[in-house]
């Protein structure tokens, strides 16, 4: 008996061992990156979200409202939303990292190579030739030099507006719902452009993954109205939902954690 208990406990050890291993070889992070680089579907997703936007420019310029009532703008995010950094993810790939790093994103973006989401350039350009104010809310934190690296992407990028009445950069907090409120006040804000559910609303802040889909839900007819949502495989507060933060240690425990959310539904052993 004592032996088939080991021989048991033997095969165990080694399939527990073996599933490690296959966790540890493998890059979490390669699917969506590779995804974000080569899919078309990726880019035509932005098409899609500011053709929508721009729509709903459109139908706010021709109602009865514009001109009487408060000036019309749009709120939008920046990273994942106006512009890309494509790069900083291969690079992590290429150097076998998986997971968010704080260190290698500030050196990219000192570097101040993003580029333009596609189509995002020609809709800020429509709302500024019709005269809707846009207002950029972002954040982000490389010390003193954040708001300085911005801007200076965002003037090489020819984007318009980018000056202290139009652009937000919270440094210490991710919650953006004060100062779009008021943008609110000030403005009838058309559209709010972002990837994170936490750029339309700071109800969205919990980090439960039922929660999430709930008050998803339970807003559903805003998608495609008053939200724009871009996608983002790679990070955001769906990251945080599983790991309990946005930005998790790149350790064993969490690949595997990693690995339970991905196959927990799987539909049979
Ligand atoms: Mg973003």
């Amino acid at each position: 008996m004592k032996y088939q208990i080991s021989i048991f406990l033997s095969i165990l050890i080694f399939l527990t061992a073996c599933q490690t291993n296959e966790v540890t070889s493998s890059n979490n992070l390669a699917y969506a990156v590779a995804w974000k680089k080569t899919a078309a579907e990726y880019r035509a997703l932005y098409y899609q979200g500011f053709n929508i936007a721009r729509q709903r420019v459109d139908e706010f310029m021709n109602s009865p409202i514009n001109g009487v009532g408060k000036p019309l703008a749009i709120i939008s995010d920046l990273d994942d939303t106006l512009i890309l950094s494509d790069p900083y993810w291969s690079y992590l790939i290429k150097h076998d990292l998986e997971f968010f790093d704080d260190s290698v994103w500030d050196e990219w973006v000192a570097s101040d190579q993003a580029t333009p989401s596609p189509g995002a350039l020609e809709f800020l350009n429509f709302c500024e030739e019709n005269n809707i104010s846009v207002f950029y809310v972002t954040n982000r934190n490389q010390g003193d030099n954040t708001r300085e690296y911005l801007v200076n992407t965002l003037n090489r990028l020819d984007f318009p507006s980018v000056d202290d009445d139009h652009l937000f950069v919270l440094q210490e907090s991710s919650n953006k719902e004060l100062i779009q409120n008021q943008i609110k006040d000030d403005y009838e804000v058309i559209v709010m452009l972002g990837d994170n559910l936490n750029d339309f609303s700071r109800e969205y802040y919990v980090s439960d993954i039922g929660e999430r889909y709930s008050l998803v839900e339970n807003n559903s007819e805003k998608y495609g109205s008053d939200f724009i949502l871009f996608p983002n495989p790679t990070d955001g507060h769906w990251i945080r939902a599983i790991f309990g933060e946005s930005e998790p240690a790149p350790t064993i425990d969490n690949k595997m954690l990693m690995r339970e959310a991905a196959s927990s539904s799987a539909w049979r052993d």
